[in-house]
């Protein structure tokens, strides 16, 4: 194994805590916020499903969360297609050391120069 391969294992180590960490913290708050009837229903809706409705309740810290949580999704399932470290818009290597920042990082440097300008985000 080289250094890289694990530098990727940690940061993929990570990821899967955070994403375990997340959803447990998104479910939550949505049942203190009641925008789920309860505990059981939001066992069994999915994940996708939890965020869409976090994200159009407007709840600022709920919004935050689900928004993180879905790019902390979109990144491990990255991994499971092994696509993971590659930006999603021109399938380059991102720098170790922005994934380093935020393993869940779906965007090379370049790229979020680039809609930074465009998107002003
Ligand atoms: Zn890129």
């Amino acid at each position: 194994m080289t250094t890289s391969d694990k530098l990727y294992d940690q940061l993929q180590q990570r990821l899967e805590q955070e994403h375990g960490m997340l959803s447990r913290e998104l479910k939550h708050e949505m049942l203190l916020n009641t925008l789920v009837p309860s505990a059981t229903a939001i066992e069994n809706a999915e994940l996708s499903e939890l965020i869409v409705m976090a994200k159009s309740s407007f709840i600022p810290n709920l919004f935050d969360l689900a928004a993180r949580m879905e790019r902390v999704d979109a990144a491990v399932c990255s991994v499971k297609l092994g696509m993971y470290g590659l930006c999603v818009d021109c399938e380059e290597e991102i720098a170790l050391e922005d994934l380093e920042q935020d393993p869940a990082q779906p965007r090379c440097s370049s790229c979020r120069e680039h809609s930074r300008y465009h998107h002003d985000s």
